[in-house]
């Protein structure tokens, strides 16, 4: 598994915003879309490109186009939709799919509700993006349908992740026997989880935090 910490002046100055408890939802929502064009930029720097001519104003000139098919952008529910147009305004040409998982407050273990996605990903490489890599259940949920599917790569964006969510997607998917590449690229790794599978110093809960829920 390849992970990519982004180590950037924004990246950090932004992160503390969103961390901070009296950032109102406004401005967190705000923040964290920006933060997500920043990392979607790191992200998508493996994506393949095809040769194509171009004509300048001055003169014919070789470029490049994103090769085919275009990429899928898989949100998470609920939290991960909050990043969604942050990820888009770098790909507007990707289609989207969604995935719905709850997770057991006790057992802290993942079911999926919903997956409206094509049922061949031949070939697609796909961005799944969930603000917050905890114990790394729903990632790893996520991660097998869309091998199941046949995605070329899989890459999460993640705005924090904690180290046993980490452990987990590269202990369930190791690189000698990975069907496809898996990539996590996160704005932080922070220092673990505590007892309510919450990321410390973390941001607290990051789907509350975008919509406005916290009580
Ligand atoms: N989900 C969240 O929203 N926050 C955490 O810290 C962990 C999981």
């Amino acid at each position: 598994m390849y992970t990519l910490v982004a180590d950037h002046p924004l990246v950090a100055h932004k992160l503390t915003t969103l961390r901070d408890v009296s950032t109102p939802t406004h401005e967190f929502r705000r923040l964290a879309d920006e933060l997500v064009t920043l990392l979607a930029y790191e992200a998508t720097r493996h994506l393949q490109v095809d040769e194509v001519d171009v004509e300048t104003p001055v003169t014919a000139a070789k470029g490049v186009k994103l090769a085919g098919p275009a990429p899928m952008i898989v949100p998470v529910l609920r939290a991960g939709i909050g990043m969604l147009d942050g990820m888009i305004r770098l790909l507007p040409g990707a289609a989207v799919g969604f995935v719905g998982l709850a997770r057991d407050e006790q057992t802290l273990v993942a079911t999926t509700y919903a997956a409206r996605l094509p049922t061949d990903l031949t070939g697609r490489e796909i961005f799944v993006l969930d603000p917050m890599l905890a114990t790394g259940g729903t990632l790893e949920t996520v991660i097998r349908l869309l091998l199941d599917r046949g995605a070329a790569g899989v890459t999460a964006v993640c705005l924090l992740a904690a180290p046993e969510g980490l452990q987990r997607i590269a202990a369930a998917f190791p690189e000698d026997s990975a069907r496809a590449p898996i990539r996590v690229v996160t704005a932080a790794l922070d220092t673990r989880l505590n007892e309510h599978g919450y990321i410390v110093p973390g941001l607290g809960d990051a789907g509350d935090r975008l919509f406005g829920t916290v009580d």
